[in-house]
């Protein structure tokens, strides 16, 4: 069932410690995606999107999760309004996929070779040292780079 969007959102407690930082979010967004793209690969144009949306789960992830300093309430207040990519947190929740940038670089029908994204390849493991992934930039984002 779609949302209905409504004017009268109630705004859980601690609302206004987090609100000027995705205000802030918010606003590079809309950057982004009015970024003129002159001169850039089509999916370079998509790179800062993927860039803005990635910080943004992640401060809401680390706000709950790690520095704990938000409630549950409003941990998924933050995920309902969109503020945060609820599945791309649960795969940050997986050992192996605590640094993934995002979720089309683990789909598997996305990619030239193998099964996974050449940025999910651990430095180590790869020929070359510096990668840029074309989905959306990563410069690799394996589990313990
Ligand atoms: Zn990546
Ligand atoms: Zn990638």
């Amino acid at each position: 069932m779609p949302k209905v969007k409504t004017n009268r959102v109630k705004y859980p407690e601690g609302w206004e410690l987090i609100e000027p930082t995705l205000r802030e979010l918010d606003a590079k967004m809309r950057e982004a995606e009015m970024d003129t793209h002159d001169g850039k690969r089509k999916c370079e144009t998509l790179w800062p999107i993927f860039k803005v949306s990635h910080q943004r789960s992640r401060y809401v992830y680390d706000l709950y999760y790690r520095r704990k300093e938000i409630s549950k309430e409003l941990y998924e207040f933050c995920l309902d309004q969109g503020y945060a990519d609820r599945s791309l947190i649960a795969k940050w929740k997986k050992s192996g996929y605590e640094r993934l940038c995002c979720l089309r670089c683990i789909q598997p029908r996305d990619h030239n070779y193998g099964t996974t994204c050449v940025c999910r390849v651990p430095k180590n493991l790869r020929e070359e040292k510096a990668v840029e992934c074309v989905h959306c930039g990563c410069q690799g984002c394996a589990s313990g780079d």
